[in-house]
């Protein structure tokens, strides 16, 4: 079993919810063989295996059967240790098309970013003559409708570059522009989990970067941060969203199909 450092945990109650509190880990990027292609959605699959909210879809292959030993090892350890952040783990969405629904997304998170920053953008909204450029596609980093629109939002009347590098370096680290999104890739989900709240009681993820670090010190952020590649999955950094997990398709070694056979990360042991 992939087992935690529990005597470095604290214990929390919620009602009959047990909660492991962690001190908080180091954290990782991994941008290697992160998945490079969008998926054909017609071949997508529902994930049915443990954890399924009967929801996700995920490209058929490898993805699925490494999907469930990770779930079934992770929830088999929160049974052990009885945590509930572990017991409630589900796989909660997988394949994101790449649409107007991304979008209009990444235009509300540019507008959230602002609002929630006054210490860096005072009383400046987001130039309305530009949120149809902010919907549209702008690809990865690099991309030249990318940097002309950077360069149309730091051209606007009471921004600059300064200000607006600094709104993107803010979104682009929770949120990706049209043109650029691992969902749409049908190798990449989120898991979803409830954690122990700060002394305020317990609440699910829900995806939201603000939780991040309440997330990674929970069991199930906790063995994620740490186990997840033995499965063949990462974030593509675990201090920005440790329940983003992305198949990385390794053929040998750690997460590749043999070394995920003999993980048996359940098997009882006789006693
Ligand atoms: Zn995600």
């Amino acid at each position: 079993m992939l087992e935690l450092p529990l005597d470095k945990a604290t214990v929390k109650k919620v009602g009959n919810h047990q909660y492991y509190v962690f001190p908080a880990p180091s954290t990782h990027s991994n941008q290697t063989n992160r998945p490079p292609k969008y998926a054909d959605s017609a071949l997508l699959k529902p994930y049915t295996g443990a954890g399924s909210n009967g929801i996700a879809q995920l490209l058929p292959g490898d993805v699925h059967a490494a999907a469930n030993a990770m779930m079934t090892a992770l929830r088999c350890y929160g049974d052990a240790i009885d945590d509930w952040s572990m017991k409630s783990a589900v796989i909660q969405n997988g394949y994101r098309a790449d649409n107007e629904a991304q979008g209009r997304n990444y235009l509300r998170i540019i507008k959230k970013t602002i609002k929630e920053h006054p210490d860096v953008f005072g009383a400046l909204e987001f130039p309305g003559s530009l949120e149809q450029d902010a919907q549209s596609v702008l690809g990865r980093p690099g991309d030249p409708r990318r940097t002309a629109f950077h360069q149309k939002v730091a051209a606007a009347p009471g921004w600059d570059a300064k200000l607006a590098a600094a709104l993107f370096r803010l979104v682009d680290s929770v949120y990706t522009p049209r043109g650029t999104n691992p969902h749409a890739t049908g190798l990449v989900f989120d898991l979803d989990f409830t954690i122990f709240d700060g002394g305020r009681g317990e609440r699910k993820l829900g995806a939201e970067p603000s939780l991040n670090a309440l997330a990674l010190r929970s069991a199930a952020g906790m063995w994620l941060n740490r186990y997840s590649m033995m499965f063949g999955f990462d974030s593509y950094d675990t201090s920005k969203e440790i329940w983003h997990q992305e198949f990385r398709s390794p053929k040998t070694g750690d997460g590749s199909p043999e070394a995920i056979a003999l993980l048996n990360c359940c098997r009882s042991a006789p006693d």
